[in-house]
């Protein structure tokens, strides 16, 4: 099933507004939200990841534009290539969304791609280059 995660920046005045409710009750996506940052009367952001058919996909994207939500695509996918990695956990400080962890019974570094909103903030900072960009869906 197509995903696509997204950036979304809502201005003040939506921010009160069910329009995640509305993706989800009236575009039938499956909407996941991987980090978010609402104030009252202020810009907000979200990450979200959007599951649903290209079709429905594409028309929850114009109903958020159409509203007024500014949309920044993320299109890359970023994949951990274990085999590279030797759990050095310095990725773990700089990832917004604790997509990278560890274990810390065993100090064993994972990697969560649910959680990943692809930033790319752990690309530089891997001296293994266990991190990597992949191809998007
Ligand atoms: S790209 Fe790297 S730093 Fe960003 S969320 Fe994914 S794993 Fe974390
Ligand atoms: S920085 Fe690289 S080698 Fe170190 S734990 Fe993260 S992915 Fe593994």
């Amino acid at each position: 099933m197509p995903k696509k995660k997204v950036v979304l920046n809502f201005p003040p005045h939506l921010i009160d507004q069910p329009i995640i409710y509305r993706l989800i009750a009236e575009k039938g996506l499956r909407v996941n939200i991987l980090r978010a940052r609402i104030t009252p009367k202020k810009w907000g952001s979200m990450v979200v990841g959007l599951n649903g058919d290209k079709a429905k996909v594409e028309a929850g994207l114009t109903f958020l534009r159409d509203l007024g939500v500014e949309v920044e695509l993320l299109a890359e996918e970023v994949k951990w290539r274990e085999e590279r990695c030797i759990h050095c956990t310095a990725c773990l400080t700089p990832c917004p969304t604790q997509a990278l962890y560890v274990d810390r019974a065993t100090m064993i570094v994972g990697f969560d791609k649910e959680k990943c909103i692809a930033c790319e903030l752990c690309l530089n900072v891997c001296p293994y280059g266990a991190m990597e960009i992949a191809a998007g869906q």
